[in-house]
């Protein structure tokens, strides 16, 4: 059970509906076609739908409670039966819900938010910290103003540790969400380019991912990418671990090592190894080791963890293409630092002939695209055979090998069939392909052709 008819009527005074105090809701609801069981419908008015015009369905499909923003008119035929609870705005009393909900079972609440690499550890997170805690967490990506408090919503009593993934767009977006999850403990992963369009500048960024101390209880900690100078400097109100590369940091990633389908790597004198390619993840993994070292748990029980991961989505996807080629597809999502990550990723594996990559646009960088797309060439190195860039800010990446790369094949195309043609060159069993560009980007036409 969530709340009882009463719980709701005191949090939200303004209400209608002949409905018993002790009636007990157990679930939200916010997709008015799936059924449900006692479930408190949350009608969100979008930009093509108005979930308050499906009121009806959520109500033959189980609804016994509903929000209802203020203004709209209540249809005449609902069951006198169904509580109607009035709100200014149904997405923040969602919030308030999810807010009341977390305060009430009160477990340790994790906060996870960064540019990059979010999903992923959260992912980890839950691996090491579910060997010990009754653990709930974001599912997928759900991880926003709605998403967030959807995931507080549907934690069972029982739960221990709650992992919360909190992402934005804009400046207050993590202090909502952080005023709402009150995290006992924190983690930014990173700092990069995205949304830097809405935010001005790196710093903005910086400063718009440190709103999650806004949440954070006095007494808990923050744990930053302490290779991150615009996270080292930062002062905040609670305790700060930084962990990383470099030999100041409190936790020190060191003898990273990335080998066919592993990264392993050294904390503290302890090795560790991650299903996942690439020193970034490396340090992704080291953010949960600090945090379950926190927690109490021991490096024997992280290591089996580890080993047993389930990731939410494999990004860095292996295929095996025409004739035998391996073609890496992560061109779900990219920002310049995942790009530059992939790339290094790709430089290290061992075993390939010729290593060739297909870079496309990375959006959402506005007036900073051109400066981005051209730091994309900082580390191409003499591991890489050719360099085939698709869309309009990657001819930024061609220039900028062409001026510093000269030895390199470097091709710029407009047209994707053309720019197949082309790759189909290196369609042998000893070579790799990279794709990696922005989800707008439909890098998924590379991939069918390609496997
Ligand atoms: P989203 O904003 O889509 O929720 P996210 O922050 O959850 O993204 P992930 O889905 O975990 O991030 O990873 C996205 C991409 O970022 C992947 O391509 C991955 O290789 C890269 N990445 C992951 N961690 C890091 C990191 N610490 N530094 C740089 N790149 C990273
Ligand atoms: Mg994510």
């Amino acid at each position: 059970m969530l709340f009882t008819a009463s719980q709701l009527m005191n949090l939200f005074p303004h209400h209608q509906g002949n409905v018993s105090a002790d009636l007990e809701i157990h679930e939200v609801i916010h997709d008015s076609r799936v059924r449900s069981h006692c479930g408190i419908y949350i009608p969100v008015a979008g930009e093509r739908f108005d979930g308050h015009q499906f009121i009806d369905g959520a109500v033959e499909n189980g609804a016994v409670a509903t929000f209802w923003q203020k203004e709209k008119p209540l249809p005449q035929n609902l069951p006198d039966s169904l509580l109607v609870l009035f709100v200014e705005d149904t997405v923040k009393a969602l919030q308030e819900l999810a807010s009341a909900y977390r305060k009430e079972i009160n477990p340790t609440v994790i906060g996870i938010t960064g540019s990059n690499g979010k999903t992923t550890t959260k992912d980890l997170t839950k691996a090491v910290l579910q060997t010990t805690f009754k653990t709930h967490a974001t599912k997928g990506n759900f991880n926003n103003h709605i998403g967030l408090p959807l995931t507080i919503l549907s934690m069972d009593r029982e739960t221990e540790v709650l992992i919360l993934e909190m992402g934005m767009n804009h400046f207050g977006e993590i202090e909502r969400l952080s005023n709402i999850g009150e995290p006992d403990k924190a983690i930014i992963t990173n700092i990069d380019g995205q949304h830097i369009e809405n935010l001005g500048s790196k710093e903005g960024i910086a400063k718009a991912k440190l709103e999650i101390v806004s949440g954070i209880k006095p007494e808990g900690t923050l744990i930053i990418d302490g290779d991150e100078p615009l996270l080292i400097n930062a002062s905040v109100p609670v305790s700060k671990k930084r962990v990383g590369f470099a030999e100041y940091n409190d936790v020190v990633v060191q003898n990273i090592a990335v080998k066919d389908t592993v990264t392993t790597f050294e904390i503290k004198g302890k090795t560790y190894q991650i299903p996942l390619l690439g020193k970034h993840h490396a340090k992704n993994a080291a953010y949960v080791i600090q945090l379950a070292y926190e927690m109490g748990i021991d490096p024997e029980t992280i290591k089996d963890a580890f080993g047993q991961l389930e990731m939410t989505k494999m990004r860095f996807e292996k295929h095996v293409g025409k004739n035998g080629i391996t073609v890496i597809n992560d061109a779900y999502n990219a920002s310049p630092a995942s790009m530059k990550a992939s790339i290094q990723v790709v430089e290290e594996m061992k075993g390939y002939r010729h290593k060739i990559l297909v870079l496309g646009d990375i959006l959402e960088l506005g007036d900073f695209a051109e400066e981005f797309h051209r730091s994309i060439v900082e580390v191409i190195n003499s591991e890489i055979t050719a360099v085939y860039t698709y869309g309009n800010h990657s001819q930024y990446i061609h220039d900028e090998l062409k001026r510093k790369v000269p030895g390199l094949i470097a091709v710029h195309l407009e047209d994707k069939l053309e720019l197949i043609h082309h790759v189909e060159n290196y369609l042998q069993p000893e070579n790799l392909i990279l794709l990696k560009a922005s989800r707008g980007m439909e890098f998924e036409t590379f991939l069918e052709q390609l496997c």
